[in-house]
């Protein structure tokens, strides 16, 4: 039995390296995270959190990618962020202010996939105690902080084309694969737009040979031509990305 307990407990510290931020950590602080740390498969589209909602866990995605909603008190959507292997889903309890533990965002399963998952008042706690994590996680909350303006301002001033090219080139990035399963239907409540403007969308990337659109996925063609269509918010954001890793 103890063995077995070892060999979950070097799994889950193998599976940290994986996780762009984690793996910064140096393998002290890896080591004593990973041992309040267990291995999920996220798997539904179903609210991981709600808005204003009691956040009991963090998650931190491997191969699962998350997104965030913005609402309206009338029940519009719109994404105001996504998380893949670099981010944090619920690390506003990290925060400190009177809304430490409950969430800004409604958050959601993009892509299902493998996640880290860690106690809430654990993590807090990690944060709180380890320099080491406490600046790891400033970092992060840096980038989420950009995410969220960039999304906002694109949300309000960039076309239906310009965002979509956007949402999928930073899709692709997060789950590095070519097929993306996505409905027309998911990819509408993300830009805010009916399901009709949204298969429109992807006729038009289709009959321009961006992508492949079948049912229930798409697979991206060619990536240069969906750059061209996309706003420069893709790239100022994949740019901030990668200085969260220098
Ligand atoms: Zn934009």
């Amino acid at each position: 039995m103890k063995g077995s307990v070892k060999q979950d407990q070097l799994k889950i510290e193998q599976l940290c390296t994986r996780h762009r931020l984690l793996s910064r950590l140096s393998g002290t602080d890896r080591r004593r995270m990973a041992r309040k740390m267990q291995v999920v498969s996220l798997s539904s589209l179903h609210p991981l959190y709600e808005m204003s909602g009691v956040i009991n866990n963090v998650f931190f995605p491997l191969s699962a990618v998350l997104f965030f909603l913005g609402t309206t008190l009338e029940g519009q959507v719109i994404e105001v962020g996504q998380i893949g292997s670099e981010g944090i889903a619920g690390v506003e309890v990290a925060m400190g202010t009177p809304y430490a533990g409950m969430s800004l965002m409604t958050a959601a399963i993009q892509i299902p996939g493998l996640a880290l998952q860690m106690n809430a008042d654990d993590f807090a706690e990690e944060v709180d105690r380890y320099s080491a994590v406490n600046r790891c996680v400033r970092r992060y909350l840096g980038f989420f902080l950009a995410q969220l303006q960039f999304l906002i301002a694109c949300n309000r001033h960039h076309n239906v084309e310009q965002r979509g090219a956007r949402w999928l080139l930073a899709l692709q990035d997060r789950t590095r694969s070519r097929k993306l399963r996505i409905t027309q239907q998911h990819l509408a409540d993300m830009l805010g737009v009916t399901r009709q403007s949204a298969e429109r969308l992807l006729n038009d990337f289709e009959v321009a040979k961006i992508l492949d659109s079948q049912r229930g996925a798409v697979t991206i063609k060619d990536r240069s031509k969906l750059h061209e269509r996309a706003c420069a918010c893709y790239r100022m954001l994949a740019k901030r990305l990668r200085a969260l890793f220098v």
